[in-house]
């Protein structure tokens, strides 16, 4: 505040004089025209009209003034205030508005959208390739079988003939319920499934069944403790290595197209007899990648063979064990990897990438309900 001024005149005051006044009300007013949004409008007020705004200290001033000059000088301030408190105010009123319409559009809901734009769950492509595997073998008029992942031991090894000092059966190889003499262990293979179909079904039997098996594996790229196999079986009578064949040969048409050659090597396992381990021909380089000089093949790594599995004739002891008459039937039986179908057949190279639950994987497999 000023000191008293000599000549009690208002307009020697120099912030009191009309003109300096009428500044400061102009500059106020043109500053609040100017307030863009409410955030300067809080700025432009404190500035023109707060405690320390040029017109609120020149306010003070008044109070140093004689009698006489206070009223011309408090109209004068006072006017210029109020029509600065009347311009806040409207301009106030019109950010606001204008703040309510811009919320309306931006946050708009727009109630005829579509309400179910969540992304959509789909089947894994482990089972939709077992389906795929299963169905070629469905058309062909077999049915589907089941049996449970905790096995009763008699089903996986006994019946199946495994002695019982084979390897298979260590704790090394197999996932052991409780303990090793509890008679449960976690599948180790389909092939139960076998067992369970001839015990339960009528003769002849065509079962396929897909499902989980269990290995006391590490998980690493090409292994895991849990993988899939799809178990085919046919009894019935005049049944040879032959029919196998040809059954196998459809299977490969079925899944990987026309043209493809199969071949079998002969090989061991306790339930078949003879056995043997199927391969096809390369779906990707035909067989032309293990020709000298040919461009290599990743799918195959250039041997121009895939390797699909195992099968081979019924050995007559495992259909004893089931009560079936070895004079009259005979049948044959084959385990094919899914994991390893689903692998070769889609160029996926870890295992990983099967049991993560990675979306980013599952997604170009399609949105299979
Ligand atoms: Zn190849």
């Amino acid at each position: 505040m000023s000191a008293p001024n000599k000549s009690y005149d208002p307009v020697e005051v120099a912030s009191l004089r009309p003109d300096e006044v009428t500044r400061m009300r102009d500059e106020a007013l043109a500053a609040i025209a100017a307030a863009a949004d409410l955030e300067a409008f809080k700025q432009v007020r404190l500035a023109h009209a707060g405690d320390r705004s040029p017109l609120a200290l020149a306010n003070r001033e008044i109070g140093a003034l004689p009698p006489h000059a206070k009223a011309d000088a408090g109209r004068r301030v006072g006017a210029a205030r109020k029509q600065i408190a009347d311009a806040l105010k409207t301009r106030q009123a019109e950010l606001e508005d204008e703040r309510d319409r811009r919320v309306l559009v931006d946050e708009a809901v727009d109630v005829t959208l579509p309400w179910d734009r969540a992304p959509r769950g789909a089947r894994h492509p482990l089972t939709t390739t077992a389906e795929r595997m299963a169905d070629v073998f469905i058309s062909m008029g077999f049915e589907l079988a089941e049996g449970p992942e905790v096995e009763a031991e008699w089903f996986n090894f006994d019946a199946l003939n495994f002695p019982p000092g084979h390897p298979a059966r260590d704790m090394q190889d197999t996932l052991f319920v409780e303990s090793e003499d509890s008679g449960l262990v976690l599948r180790t293979h389909t092939s139960p499934v076998q067992i369970r179909a001839l015990l339960s079904r009528e003769l002849p039997v065509y079962v396929v069944c897909t499902g989980k098996t269990f290995r006391t594996d590490e998980l690493d790229a090409t292994h895991s403790p849990v993988f899939h196999q799809m178990e085919g079986l046919v009894v019935d009578e005049g049944i040879g290595m032959a029919d196998l064949r040809g059954a196998i040969d459809a299977f490969v048409t079925g899944m990987f197209g026309a043209g493809l050659r199969t071949r079998f090597r002969p090989s061991y396992f306790p339930f078949t007899e003879p056995s043997a381990e199927v391969d096809m021909q390369c779906f990707v380089c035909r067989g032309g990648s293990a020709e000298p000089g040919a461009p290599p093949c990743r799918t195959c790594k250039s041997e121009g063979w895939i390797e699909l599995g195992g099968c081979g004739v019924v050995n007559p002891r495992v259909l004893t064990a089931c009560g079936v008459d070895t004079d009259r039937y005979s049948g044959w039986a084959f385990g094919l990897g899914v994991d390893r179908t689903l692998m070769f057949r889609h160029g996926v190279e870890d295992m990983h990438d099967m049991v993560e639950g990675d979306v980013r994987f599952t997604l170009p497999f399609g949105m299979e309900i």
